[in-house]
């Protein structure tokens, strides 16, 4: 199975290295066109008003929406997160508006801007290692969306249909649970 790496901006290597790692064929997508050819995408941290910018640049905006609303199976970590949402707390910025949540970016306030905890994951026996940096939270979902994880009474793992969303980073760490959780989704046992 091939799965697409967004590649405009972030910690696109380190989601590749993850795939690879657990098998799948990684193409980085920058073009339209790469869209087609892939199983599943990963949409990375990073920096969402630079990755949205770009998408827009790069004609990214329209195929992307395609796609995922025709049930592309998506992971977006952080800035990803942000990205696939549909509206920001008190920002306005381009987002793809496929996954029915409100984000908040930088969320967790100044003491706390980047910081590590045990989550307990559903579908997962052992806790997940999460990593968040100037992570986002989520303050409203619609009623479609699954919430699979919270902390401090937020939600930072939700899935939405065939897009899972999380505030933190698994592939800064060894953890590959995440990824597995979306190849499942393209062979639909997920
Ligand atoms: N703070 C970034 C944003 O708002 C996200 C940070 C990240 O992806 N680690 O886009």
């Amino acid at each position: 199975m091939t799965v697409g790496v967004l590649a405009l901006q972030g910690d696109f290597r380190e989601h590749r290295r993850t795939l690879e790692a657990l098998g799948a064929d990684v193409i980085e997508v920058r073009r339209p066109d790469e869209l087609d050819a892939i199983d599943a995408l990963v949409i990375p941290g990073g920096e969402s008003t630079t990755i949205a910018k770009l998408a827009g640049l790069y004609g990214l905006m329209d195929p992307l929406r395609k796609h995922l609303r025709s049930g592309l199976p998506t992971l977006g970590t952080c800035a990803g997160m942000i990205f696939l949402a549909s509206d920001t707390v008190e920002r306005d910025q381009p987002q793809l508006g496929v996954l029915d949540a409100t984000v908040q970016r930088n969320a967790w306030g100044r003491q706390n801007e980047s910081f590590e905890a045990e989550l307990e994951v559903i579908g997962l026996d052992e806790p997940v290692h999460g990593v968040f940096i100037r992570a986002p939270w989520i303050t409203e979902i619609g009623p479609d969306v699954e919430v699979l994880a919270e902390w401090a009474g937020h939600p930072v793992v939700v899935r939405d249909g065939n897009i899972l969303a999380i505030s933190f980073h698994p592939e800064l760490t060894h953890e590959t649970r995440i990824h597995e959780m979306l190849l499942d989704m393209i062979e639909g046992d997920g």
